[in-house]
């Protein structure tokens, strides 16, 4: 890949068997920068033959083809040689999903090296796969032995777009699995720099293939096709709930990691500072688009009003620019969709609560899908603003009065993706820990987001977990062997 600034519109083409491919219509759709509003490239258009294509050739590779005998330790080592590439390649790849998602550059570039950071965990984590001698009461020996799933169906949002694509593919390879990757249709080009490189770190043909599309037409055949063994999901609710019902005709693995509205709950005696700070960049770091978003921030009573003036009078301070100026802190909504849907919350929250700043789009920008920072406050928990995942830069502030207030209020929510717990008291804040009913705890801090700490949700957040340890072993089946060491007949006819 080039660096530097793109000025054509290119058209990529998408990655199937090793060989890089039209859709079989021809048809393409256009990618934008959401922050100039310009269409920056153009991606295939893949349909259910395409899908079809791409299954195929992962369940050759998965079967027949030289990945079925290659060694853990090369598997590692692919992932290695990967890692490297990203390395070397970290400002154009940043570059590139700043200018897709319209997140801000530094960030971007944060992105790019926890992508290469997961694939060299994973890689490490390639060789340390180990089964079980189970004790059974006879004379016989008894393998618990860990195989990798088959084909796996990827299908990843526009948030994050290559590190969610490193968070699914690093622990498949690990694992010895073969790869349909679906990048979300606002966001496919940084997977699709990535497949260029495939060849030359080692992935057979057919191990990993990325597939560009909708959901109703590419992210659908995926999971619903016969041969696909296992979905990875990260994405909206809705679609969580819809990949469910379709992976049940094949009874396919699935793991998901859905939405949140996850509190970010304040006691009193918190570090007042400290705890401005993590309230906002708890909601909205990366514009808020973040499916572990602080988007609820539970105040308690004694400290709520002069917390909720010391956060708008901060808020103040974050710059809204062009995503590529390294100054910049907050950048544009992803698409015009998203934008419109966080305008319509915006509409929503001013009829359900106070505003405390922001409310509505920036005014300073000619073109781009630019929301102001904004915090409503005297929140109901039973408000729409505060049930329902908005994915964009809106915090609700709500009250409370003790730990056992908070506790209810924070646990009140169809999600449990994630919380955070601000206090100095340690018993109050271990009180708290437990009863969160959360996949992600924090402790005087929110978002900070390891690849060796497992990442996933309670409730209507998903199920399985990704990252860490967890993250390879739902990428693996378990077979139970059985070894008599009797010699003799068994004797009982
Ligand atoms: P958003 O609404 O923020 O775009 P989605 O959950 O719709 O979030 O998208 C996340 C990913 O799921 C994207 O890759 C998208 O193409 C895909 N997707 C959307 N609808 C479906 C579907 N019905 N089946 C499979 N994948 C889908
Ligand atoms: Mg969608």
């Amino acid at each position: 890949m080039p660096g530097g600034i793109q000025t054509e519109v290119k058209t990529y083409q998408m990655f199937i068997n090793g060989e890089w491919v039209a859709s079989k219509t021809n048809k393409t759709f256009p990618v934008y920068d959401p922050s100039t509003e310009e269409v920056i490239a153009q991606v295939p258009d893949a349909n259910a033959d395409d899908v079809n294509r791409a299954v195929a050739s992962a369940k050759a590779a998965f079967e027949e083809g030289p990945w079925a005998t290659t060694t853990a330790q090369e598997r590692g080592r692919v992932l290695f040689r990967l890692a490297d590439k990203v390395r070397q390649n970290l400002p154009a790849l940043a570059e590139l999903e700043c200018r897709n998602t319209g997140k801000p550059i530094v960030e971007a570039e944060y992105d790019i090296t926890d992508v290469a950071t997961c694939f060299e965990y994973y890689g490490g984590l390639a060789t340390k796969v180990v089964g079980y001698v189970n004790p059974v009461p006879d004379n016989a020996m008894s393998l618990s032995l860990k195989e990798p799933v088959g084909v796996a169906g990827q299908i990843i949002p526009w948030n994050y777009p290559l590190l969610m694509g490193a968070w699914k593919l690093a622990p498949a390879i690990a694992a010895g699995c073969t790869c349909v990757l679906k990048p979300a249709e606002q966001t496919p080009l940084t997977a699709l720099e990535l497949a260029k490189w495939f060849d030359e770190v080692g992935l057979p043909k057919g191990v990993v293939n990325v597939v560009t599309g909708f959901g109703e037409s590419c992210g659908s055949p995926l999971v619903k096709h016969p041969d696909v063994n296992k979905i990875a999901f990260t994405g909206s609710a809705a679609v969580g709930k819809i990949i469910v019902k379709e992976a049940a005709d094949t009874v396919k693995r699935v793991t998901l990691e859905l939405g949140g509205k996850s509190p970010n709950i304040f006691f009193a005696d918190a570090d007042f500072e400290a705890a401005i700070d993590g309230a906002l960049f708890g909601v909205f770091i990366n514009q808020g688009e973040v499916c572990s978003a602080g988007s609820r921030i539970l105040v308690q009573k004694s400290i709520y009003k002069k917390f909720v003036d010391a956060m708008a009078e901060k808020a103040k301070s974050i710059k809204l620019g062009p995503p590529l100026e390294r100054t910049t802190k907050m950048g544009a909504l992803v698409s015009k969709e998203q934008y419109d849907r966080v305008l319509s919350y915006l509409d929503i929250g001013k009829k359900e609560a106070k505003v405390a700043s922001g409310g509505g789009k920036s005014d300073k920008f000619a073109k781009g899908y630019y929301v102001q920072p904004t915090i409503f406050y005297d929140v109901d928990n039973n408000a729409r603003i505060a049930r329902e995942e908005i994915f964009g830069p809106v915090a609700t502030v709500i009250p409370f009065d003790d730990e056992k207030d908070a506790l209810k209020i924070a646990n009140d929510s169809p999600y449990g993706l994630a919380a955070a717990v601000w206090t100095r008291d340690i018993f109050k804040a271990m009180r708290t820990v437990k009863s969160l009913r959360a996949g992600i705890v924090w402790v005087n801090h929110m978002q900070p987001t390891y690849v060796e700490a497992p990442w996933g949700g309670y409730k209507q957040s998903g199920f399985g977990r990704e990252l860490g340890p967890s993250g390879i072993e739902e990428y693996l089946e378990t077979k139970q062997v059985h070894i008599n060491l009797n010699e003799a007949a068994i004797g009982w006819y």
